[in-house]
Formats: structure tokens, sequence, C-alpha cells
């Protein structure tokens, strides 16, 4: 795959499936953010007649769900947040970032259920 995320002359990598590099040996994250550049270049990149400068990946900085009520969030300038705040920031922008209003309010009532009935249902999944 070359910098500019082409394997042959038509058919291009993104998302999970690639191992694109920014600076030194180092792969891009498996992560949504990476995707979703990766994908807004490539249709870019099949649409200009003239080409198009090498993939540059733009951190926009990590967020992780780490429990009930809990994340963590760093952004690109070193600032860091945890706890409820991060949790809800994590929400908002995983809402924000979803195709189409009936998705949104699916997921809502999704997460919404699952936060009421957390700890209700089967938990173990291996049985002695
Ligand atoms: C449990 C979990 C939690 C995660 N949490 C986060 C997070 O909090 N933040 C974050 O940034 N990233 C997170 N990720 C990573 C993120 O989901 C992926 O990096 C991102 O979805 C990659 O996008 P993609 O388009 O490469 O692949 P996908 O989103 O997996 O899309 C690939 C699509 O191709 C379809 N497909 C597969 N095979 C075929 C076929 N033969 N024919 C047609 N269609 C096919 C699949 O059904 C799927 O819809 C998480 C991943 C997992 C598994």
């Amino acid at each position: 795959m070359d910098d500019c995320l082409r394997l042959t002359d038509n058919v291009w990598v993104i998302g999970d499936m690639a191992h694109a590099q920014t600076t030194g040996e180092q792969a891009l994250p498996m992560v949504a953010s990476v995707a979703l550049q990766q994908g807004r270049y490539v249709a870019k990149s099949i649409l200009s007649d003239s080409g198009v400068e090498p993939f540059r990946y733009k951190d926009k900085g990590q967020m992780a769900t780490v429990g009930r009520r809990l994340a963590v969030v760093e952004l690109p300038g070193g600032l860091r947040m945890h706890g409820t705040l991060a949790w809800l920031a994590w929400l908002t922008l995983h809402v924000v970032y979803l195709a189409g209003g009936r998705n949104r309010v699916s997921v809502i009532a999704d997460w919404f259920w699952n936060y009421l009935a957390w700890g209700s249902g089967p938990r173990r999944t291996i049985i002695e």
C-alpha cells in the first residue's frame, strides 16, 4: 500500500484493513477517526482528476469508555479528562457522529435501556 492508501491503480485500503503510517514505523491505530478521515480522503482521490497529496492523519485526540459512567479523554494539546464528564463527552460525540436521526434515536434508547438494566442480566459466559 502506498502513502495515498492505494494498493493498485484502482484499489484503495482504508480503516481497520489498512496499515497506514504517518511518521516512523508505527501504524495508525484501528479507530473510527482514522477510518473516517481515510474514507473522505479516498473519496476525494477518486473524484480528483489531478491527484492528491499523500494521506496525513489529523490527530483529534483519543477517547475510551472504561467503565460505568467512566471514560478517559486525551485532547491533542495534551489536555486530559476522566470520569463522568469524559463519559458524557464520549456519549455526545458518538451520537453526533452517527448517520441519520433514526440511528441516533435507536442508539440513545439502547444505551438508556442498558444503563438502567446494568447488572441485571447473566454476566458469566464460562461456567465450570
Ligand atoms: C468493541 C469495539 C469498540 C470500539 N470502540 C471504539 C471507540 O470507542 N472509538 C473508536 O474510535 N474506535 C473504536 N473501535 C474501533 C472502530 O470500530 C473501528 O476502528 C472502525 O469501525 C473501523 O472502520 P472500518 O470502516 O475499517 O470497519 P468497520 O466499521 O468494521 O466496517 C466494515 C464493514 O464492512 C462490512 N463487511 C465485512 N465483510 C463484508 C463483505 N464481504 N461484504 C460486504 N460487507 C462486508 C461489515 O459488516 C462492516 O459493516 C471499536 C471497535 C470494537 C470492536
